[in-house]
């Protein structure tokens, strides 16, 4: 089916929906009986049947209460109808909604006192998703799937309609994507970087410091580009030498007494050293200030000395204050 394809190029011209939702004549269809439900989408695999025609649940006729008109009708592939205004959706897209809008048959409609009708070639999901970004409405109430909300992204381009103005805070589409990052942050850090989107690629980073190099598939790494691959790859760096540079130094020796002198300190020095080489070697990127308190930790057990406990435990809280001020994200 050809997304411009309009309803009266596929046979069913006699679907005439006057645009006050009132018939005029025995041809028109009223809009109540196009109704079934006012609440439901129609199944994905609805049949085309005009006796059981399926209306958005939020784009119904009257939906939208202040003008302009809800002059244009969009029927899906799944065969679910969605009441829109023409003015906005010509507004949001620059290329007439893929072309689908054609201003002379709107004008011819209105001239008749009835909607425009076009077929899309979009399921009702993913239709629903994209009228919502264009209008500002949240959509969780539906339930789309992480997919769906990535599948509606990657469309939007072909609707005319700009990624970077509709998947930005605090619109609704960025909003519903940041609520799904931590569900699985690669898919939508890949999304962000695929259409430069710092700000969501930035927030699914955060869930990627623990993500290792060597597990990003090959196509999530092609797919998210070289850049935002490189600046994921320089954060776990950074925040590597960081722990390096956070560790280096041992706790401050004490002024000698006669139960703790040089050896002491060596000793204590020397199993510093050890624990950091440990940490090191063993760190992820996403290692917690509680896991890295729990690691060095163990080793005041071992510390006899008061004064030298003392020491480290001062040396413990500044290790710890210093990983938790590392940048977590891009
Ligand atoms: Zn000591």
């Amino acid at each position: 089916m050809n997304a411009n394809a309009h309803v009266g190029q596929l046979g069913l011209g006699a679907l005439l929906l006057p645009s006050q939702a009132t018939p005029d004549s025995a041809a028109d269809v009223p809009i109540s009986n196009l109704v079934d439900s006012a609440s439901v989408l129609a199944p994905a695999e609805a049949a085309p049947d005009l006796n059981e025609i399926a209306v958005s649940s939020r784009f119904y006729p009257g939906s939208l209460n202040s003008p302009p008109p809800q002059d244009l009708v969009l029927v899906t592939t799944d065969q679910v109808f969605f009441f829109v205004q023409s003015a906005v959706l010509l507004a949001a897209s620059r290329n007439f909604f893929a072309n689908c809008i054609i201003p002379q048959r709107l004008a011819a409609a209105a001239a008749r006192g009835q909607h425009e009708i076009t077929c899309i070639h979009e399921t009702s999901i993913i239709l629903n998703i994209v009228l919502h970004a264009i209008y500002d409405f949240p959509c969780e109430q539906f339930g789309p799937t992480n997919h769906n909300l990535i599948a509606t992204v990657d469309t939007l381009a072909k609707y005319g309609l700009s990624v970077q103005t509709y998947v930005t805070s605090p619109r609704s589409l960025f909003n519903v994507l940041a609520s799904r990052i931590a569900t699985d942050p690669l898919q939508f850090y890949a999304l962000a970087g695929h259409h430069d989107l710092y700000a969501l690629a930035s927030r699914a980073s955060v869930h990627l410091v623990g993500h290792k190099a060597s597990d990003i598939p090959m196509p999530v790494a092609e797919r998210m580009g070289p850049i935002y691959l490189n600046r994921l790859l320089a954060l776990h760096q950074a925040r590597q030498e960081a722990l390096k540079a956070i560790l280096r130094a041992p706790p401050a020796p004490h002024p000698p007494t006669d139960a703790c002198g040089a050896d002491g300190h060596a000793a204590l020095a020397r199993a510093w050293s050890f624990v950091a080489a440990y940490l090191i070697w063993e760190m992820r990127p996403d290692m917690t200030t509680i896991s890295l308190e729990l690691t060095v930790g163990r080793l005041s057990r071992d510390i006899s000395c008061p004064l030298c406990k003392t020491s480290f435990h001062a040396r413990l809280a500044e290790v710890i204050a210093a990983w938790a001020s590392v940048p977590r994200c891009i």
